[in-house]
């Protein structure tokens, strides 16, 4: 005889933050069932096996953001794609500038973010006196979870690299043909546009409208990383169809659209996808 078993939750949430914060676990956790096949469903990605959140306090934020800003800067040391961090100084500076990013997603009431820990499992920290300071309704917690997790499915389709990407000092630059010198890579701008981007998908199709970001709670970057991000994603969708665009995200580097190609999308689906898409292109202006 068999004992009927509940199937395993899609997400593995963890309550870290103390016992006044269970029902915020518990509410993240609902939220992340079933925002989790969403995700999968409106950007085309898989999600890591059974992606991890935690809710943290802000004490374990800097103490897993410091960990993980070692590890990758290890990581990292002499390869940094053509950069070199060649002495202790460079690396203290590094991780400095690194500490202080964390910081500052404490002062300004970030509600959470997606990173690797040390041991380079991608996970999402909720930030609980983010949350606290919010307030956040069940429509911000959904989006934020949709967000994040879009995140991590991101990070599973760059191989790991997307994180990276976005938080490595060293400015990541493309060197295009003839160029002297690197284009910086517009890294936070493709990752926040189509985060943004999947968690209005989200929303729309359980709310039925896109739920923005609440007034005391906007992210602390620039807003154009988030709302021009958006629309210059939702416009290379429409024109390649998700599966054309989500070949970005093994071949960062070379794809991600560069500092100057932010504000002219047609600029950047011709450098990075023309020559192999020409079907896709046509097919998307018939339909
Ligand atoms: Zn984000």
């Amino acid at each position: 005889m068999t004992t009927p078993q509940s199937p395993e939750p899609v997400c593995e949430v963890r309550q870290e933050a103390g016992p006044d914060h269970d029902a915020l676990g518990t509410r993240i956790a609902a939220h992340a069932e079933i925002a989790a096949p969403l995700v999968e469903e409106v950007t085309g990605l898989r999600l890591p096996r059974r992606p991890l959140i935690r809710i943290v306090t802000d004490q374990d934020l800097l103490a897993s953001d410091r960990e993980y800003s070692t590890g990758m800067l290890h990581r990292l040391r002499g390869e940094a794609y053509g950069f070199q961090l060649i002495d202790e100084t460079e690396f203290s500076a590094a991780l400095t500038t690194l500490d202080q990013g964390a910081h500052d997603l404490i002062a300004k009431h970030n509600i959470a973010f997606a990173c690797e820990d040390a041991r380079m499992r991608p996970q999402v920290l909720v930030i609980a006196s983010s949350v606290v300071y919010a307030g956040h309704g069940s429509e911000q917690l959904l989006r934020t979870v949709a967000h994040e997790l879009t995140h991590l499915a991101q990070y599973r389709a760059s191989k790991g690299r997307a994180f990276d990407f976005s938080n490595t000092p060293y400015g990541y630059g493309q060197r295009p043909p003839g160029a002297a010198q690197p284009i910086a890579c517009a890294t936070s701008f493709l990752l926040e546009g189509h985060a943004t981007w999947a968690d209005r998908q989200v929303t729309t199709k359980l709310l039925g409208q896109p739920v923005g970001w609440a007034d005391n709670a906007r992210p602390p970057q620039t807003p154009c990383a988030y709302e021009d991000g958006c629309a210059f994603v939702e416009a290379a969708i429409a024109a390649l169809g998700v599966t054309t665009f989500n070949t970005v995200w093994p071949s960062l580097l070379h794809l991600c659209p560069n500092m100057t190609e932010t504000e002219d999308v047609s600029a950047w689906m011709r450098r990075a996808f023309l020559p192999t898409s020409t079907p896709t292109l046509h097919a998307a202006a018939q339909g």
